[in-house]
């Protein structure tokens, strides 16, 4: 008995190792994904992107860790565990900064598989020498805590981490990733024996008969469910479970999906990364343990996101303040989160439901993700991200260095070398090909290993080769999926549509023609296969128009453009004027696409011709006809400086946002103290209340309780006698109310005079608040805003007449 235990533990020991990570997560999956390890990425897309995550986002990201004192926490801990200080100062914000550390590891040890790099290895095991020191002896590792009990997250161990999310439990499940993946890419057991202890001190504490709590976010089970894989020690699986049932008792919050028991949750609710780690800790659980009443939740959940909750690009989370999911079809361009975390959550979770339920679906939202919602968080250059990735921009959005909370560079770190892992999979005898990504593989099923080469140009044009080679002739299927939008439907559902349902698709085995039959996306070839044989898969790739679901207010008499997998989007460098907010794309208007070696690193542009709206001067829209216009991939936005972007510009005049008329207030030069949107506050665009996200704003936030001040100086001295302000105030969402009180000041040579005689000064929602007094004439006017003590404010739009 205890000789098959050993032996089957040295199975999965065998298996994790020699077959890497991806394999390893898989197991107990109907279907297995051929690890990244086994494939070798030779793509002119990918490769260069995986190269410069390799080459400068690594180590960038190591340097941040080391600059903002990330790594100095580690060793601070190590400090006071040795007596050498009685406390200490954590050096960096938040009690989850461990966490990336950990992250960057994990996208290290997948590059160090790929490409061996002795300097890059050496690092991370110096890393580990640190990250060990601060374990305390039990176990337990948290360096917030372990360096100033009191000034910490968690005075006491692990209380407050399920409704005031310490973070304690996030930090181990990324630890325990990490460890797994360095394990596998090293064999080296440094960071693993780490985890290992600290994932004891997690059995012996929690448990039916020990402390009751969930993780206050997600990620814990998946690395539990990891290190069971490794071990082959039931208990690690056991906590993972019990994790995911203890959830909703007693019944917590929606904002960590802790609201419900999880087998009976049926919508995705709350934050939205939390939730995607949830939903592939329960596929993963519900893999290992046969236990189907996961699986019937998180399909019901799946529907819900597919059917009312996704953005066109694949991202979630449409609500910023909670950075999670708002109710059905309510998707704002604007404000849209989508942070990139969200992204990789969601191609975690649905590479799990393809695993499970072997249907090409899943792997249309994966592939979506990937092409637009996830890659738009990272620049070209590899040090620049993106933390939300909206849909629509006014000039103020650029990718930035870092974050504070940096979860989303160390999760670009950790995903983009994992990448190659998901392009295939098998199934006895059953060789799937998920995602059209160039290179070669070896697939180890049924019969013996079986090599794979794609090659092509995808995703800028629909041609590709497919080299199957068994060794020696044996019969065996090639599914090759047909991806949903090559067959007309954008998205599984009917969330979005295509104007036009033209779709071509084509495929040759040998040369000769075949039929097409496809079953749950995918085309099955079944054949004796032969050293030589090659399938040509031609998918036609004409430029799309998606409308959406008439519920998406947001999207109403609007369409967003796709060619292939990606979504484009226009952006205000590609405009004579610089604005593309504006325009209108009518449905008859021809698009053609072409390819641009010099722009954007290489891409395949859309251009047709539009039309230009403009308000005039009594508020009346005219419209300009045959404005050229041209589209780029969504991915590649905001490398140009700030500008507008939409990735959903009008098909209808009403549903533009014209260019303002020429008033006082906006031909003169804005300036504020600070704030953000400043453009907002003169484009006479008017919100539908004063909480309104999908029309643009101005805010003061974080600034509280200060005294604030929007000028505008005029073109040449005006009379003006009124002055008008409509207030943003996200009352229940946000931090942001009408303020405590303003007044209007204008200007005489260099003094700046309260205006005589105002009318008052409104702070009411939801309206424009006007004030009036005798004429003045001005050289420009300025509003002196007093913040309410406590909360911030913002403006629509002020008006000067
Ligand atoms: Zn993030």
């Amino acid at each position: 008995m205890r000789f098959l235990h050993l032996l089957c533990r040295s199975i999965i020991l065998f298996l994790a190792v020699t077959s890497g990570v991806s394999r390893s997560w898989a197991q107990g999956y109907p279907i297995t994904p051929v690890a990244f390890t086994e494939v070798k990425v030779d793509d002119r897309f990918w490769g260069p992107r995986i190269e410069t995550n390799r080459t400068v986002t690594i180590p960038y990201a190591f340097q941040q860790c080391v600059t903002t004192g990330r790594v100095r926490n580690f060793e601070i801990a190590d400090s006071v565990l040795r007596g050498i200080i009685p406390k200490g100062a954590f050096c960096s914000r938040y009690g989850f900064d461990d966490s990336d550390v950990f992250k960057i590891i994990e996208g290290a040890a997948y590059s160090l598989h790929t490409t061996y790099d002795p300097r890059l290895d050496a690092y991370v095991d110096s890393l580990i020498v640190i990250i060990g020191r601060a374990q305390e002896n039990d176990g337990y590792l948290y360096t917030m805590r372990t360096i100033d009990p009191e000034k910490s997250w968690a005075k006491e161990r692990w209380v407050n981490d399920r409704a005031k999310s310490s973070h304690e439990l996030y930090n181990a499940g990324h630890l325990y990733e990490a460890a797994v993946a360095h394990y596998a890419a090293t064999k080296k057991r440094s960071l693993l024996n780490i985890a290992l202890r600290n994932a004891d001190l997690l059995c012996a504490t929690f448990g039916p008969s020990g402390m009751h709590t969930v993780p206050g976010h997600q990620v814990t089970e998946i690395g539990l469910a990891k290190l069971f894989l490794v071990t082959g020690q039931r208990k690690y699986l056991d906590l993972a479970k019990f994790f995911l049932d203890e959830r909703g008792h007693p019944k917590g919050e929606l904002y960590n999906q802790d609201h419900l028991p999880v087998v009976d949750q049926r919508e995705a609710i709350g934050h939205a990364v939390r939730a995607g780690y949830l939903y592939a800790g329960m596929a993963d659980v519900a893999a290992l343990t046969g236990d189907e009443s996961y699986i019937r939740a998180i399909d019901a959940i799946w529907e819900d996101v597919v059917g009312t909750k996704l953005y066109v690009t694949g991202g979630t989370g449409a609500v910023g303040n909670i950075e999670g999911f708002g109710p059905p079809y309510d998707l704002p361009n604007l404000s849209a989160y989508c942070e990139t975390c969200a992204s990789i959550a969601n191609v975690y979770w649905n590479f799990r439901m393809f695993l499970r339920h072997g249907d090409a679906r899943y792997l249309d939202i994966v592939e979506r993700v990937l092409y637009n919602s996830f890659l738009s968080g990272v620049g070209m250059s590899g040090d620049r991200f993106f933390y939300p990735n909206p849909l629509e921009a006014i000039k103020s959005r650029e990718r930035s260095p870092w974050f504070a909370c940096a979860c989303c560079p160390s999760n670009i770190v950790r995903f983009i070398p994992s990448i190659p892992g998901y392009v295939y999979a098998h199934r006895r005898d059953t060789l799937f090909v998920n995602l059209f990504i160039g290179g070669s593989a070896t697939v180890p099923f049924d019969g013996g290993a079986v090599s794979i080469r794609q090659s092509g140009e995808y995703p800028w044009q629909g041609n590709v080769a497919i080299a199957v080679d068994p060794g020696v002739a044996r019969e065996f299927t090639v599914a090759v999926r047909i991806p949903g939008w090559a067959q007309g439907h954008p998205v599984p559902g009917n969330l979005y549509r295509y104007l036009e349902s033209d779709s071509h698709v084509a495929f040759t085995v040998d040369g000769k023609p075949y039929p097409l039959e496809i079953d749950r996306g995918f085309l099955r070839i079944r054949r004796f296969w032969k050293p030589g044989d090659e399938i040509v898969l031609t998918l036609g790739m004409p430029a799309r128009r998606v409308l959406a679901h008439e519920k998406v207010l947001a999207d109403r008499g609007k369409v967003a453009l796709e060619r292939g997998p990606l979504v484009y989007c226009l952006e205000g460098p590609d405009a004579p004027d610089g604005h593309v907010l504006n325009l209108v794309l009518p449905d008859n208007a021809p698009l053609q696409s072409r390819f641009e070696s010099n722009l954007l690193g290489g891409v395949e542009i859309l251009h047709g011709s539009a039309l230009a709206t403009r308000r005039g001067a009594k508020g009346l829209i005219t419209v300009e006809r045959g404005r050229v216009v041209r589209a780029i991939p969504y991915y590649a936005w905001a490398h140009r400086g700030r500008s507008e972007m939409t990735v959903w510009p009008a098909r209808e005049v009403k549903a533009a946002k014209p260019l303002p008329a020429p008033t006082i207030a906006s031909t003169a030069t804005l300036t504020t103290s600070g704030g953000e949107g400043s453009e907002a506050i003169v484009d006479q665009m008017l919100p539908k209340s004063s909480n309104d996200h999908g029309t643009p704003y101005f805010h003061w936030w974080p600034k509280k309780g200060t005294t604030e001040w929007v000028q505008l100086d005029f073109t040449k001295p005006e009379t003006v006698r009124r002055v008008a302000v409509y207030w943003y105030d996200d009352t229940e969402t946000g931090e942001c109310r009408v303020p405590a009180g303003w007044r209007v000041l204008c200007r005489k040579g260099e003094e700046w005079k309260p205006i005589p005689s105002p009318s008052g000064y409104g702070v009411l929602k939801d309206r424009s608040n006007e004030v009036k007094f005798p004429p003045v004439k001005a050289a420009g006017i300025r509003l002196e805003i007093q913040l309410q003590e406590g909360w911030s404010a913002g403006v629509y739009e002020v008006w000067v007449k």
